[in-house]
């Protein structure tokens, strides 16, 4: 069978069928998340050890949870980014699902993050834990059990480093995201991203780089794995926190902004609103702070990278790197306490 392998977060646009092959072979390998070690259920065990069977619910039916965290090189070495806002909202989504006996706290995490970043000798890495069950199939969460693993390895930038440079490409799509109702908007379950994954891989197909996600009530709501935010004479939009993920990256570019002496507005935006914005950006922690150049063959803006998304790029990265004022309250820097 012929297959055509769609670039998945890759490019800006241009490339609509990055190859073709005629195997799944062709398709990107795990091995693009390559380390030597991962943490699983409180040890670290080679990266190819860390598999699970089968029968396992998570991968019939979902109930997980998952973070998304970046690790930056700095002066002072590796450090990672909002370590503790990301770890709170790990055990808030275990929270929201119903895990009553999750066998980690915060602290042990931290830990297990640091001795996964350290013993993989990364300078620089996204880094994922997952909570997913070990148990009978079935559909009563209380006859799991919680196990946690934690995985490093090196990611680029998820929309593409050209895109970062000069815009990505985006449309509306014609998934609805999520009603609050049915699914919690402030949790990273695993199985909630399939709205994500139907939603970005038609965007993909059709050769944008990223999808717009409407509410219930046609109103904006957020990217399959971003936040939206837009310029308009120079005050800063975005929508409110009730249907959509608080996004990390999102607290931290208000918290840039309003340090820097712009107006940021929470509220309902239209569809229509992000066509006629001066600039519109995406912020999250695979993608970072990446500008949008057109939505639904409208060029936003004059096409190219705002004055207000390339400065407040520019925070965000001295932020990251150690570089900012702020830096010393967000970055959590990886060493490994000697064993005595
Ligand atoms: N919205 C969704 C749906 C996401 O998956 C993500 C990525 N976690 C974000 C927003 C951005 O969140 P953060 O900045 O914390 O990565």
């Amino acid at each position: 069978m012929d297959r055509t392998i769609y670039q998945n977060g890759q490019g800006n646009g241009a490339g609509v069928k990055a190859q073709t092959a005629t195997t799944n072979q062709a398709r990107p390998a795990r091995s693009t998340m390559q380390s030597e070690y991962i943490w699983l259920d409180g040890e670290l065990v080679p990266f190819e050890r860390a598999t699970v069977h089968f029968l396992n619910p998570t991968l019939h039916y979902g109930p997980g949870v998952f973070e998304g965290i970046r690790c930056y090189a700095t002066a002072r070495g590796p450090a990672v980014f909002r370590l503790r806002e990301h770890l709170e909202r790990f055990l808030a989504s275990a929270r929201v699902l119903g895990v009553t006996d999750l066998p980690y706290g915060l602290d042990e995490l931290r830990d297990a993050i640091c001795r996964t970043v350290c013993a993989n000798g990364f300078s620089e890495c996204y880094i994922r834990p997952l909570m997913y069950f070990d148990g009978p199939l079935g559909l009563n969460l209380d006859a799991y059990r919680p196990v946690v693993a934690i995985a490093a390895w090196k990611w680029g930038a998820y929309l593409g480093q050209e895109g970062l440079e000069t815009g990505v490409r985006m449309m509306v799509s014609s998934m609805t995201r999520m009603h609050p109702n049915s699914s919690m908007t402030k949790a990273k379950i695993s199985g909630q991203y399939v709205n994500s994954i139907l939603a970005k891989t038609m965007a993909a197909r059709a050769g944008f780089d990223e999808a717009v996600m409407l509410d219930p009530d046609g109103y904006v709501a957020e990217c399959t794995g971003e936040n939206l935010l837009l310029v308009r004479d120079r005050i800063i939009y975005t929508t409110p926190r009730a249907a959509i993920l608080e996004g990390i990256t999102r607290d931290t570019v208000i918290t840039l902004a309003r340090d820097a002496g712009y107006t940021v507005v929470e509220e309902r935006l239209s569809r229509d609103q992000l066509y006629i914005a001066d600039e519109v950006f995406v912020c999250g922690t695979a993608a970072e702070v990446a500008p949008v150049r057109e939505i639904d063959y409208r060029a936003i803006g004059n096409g190219r990278v705002g004055p207000v998304t390339h400065h407040l790029q520019q925070l965000f990265y001295s932020a990251v790197r150690g570089e900012h004022h702020r830096s010393a309250e967000w970055l959590d820097y990886m060493v490994m306490e000697p064993m005595i």
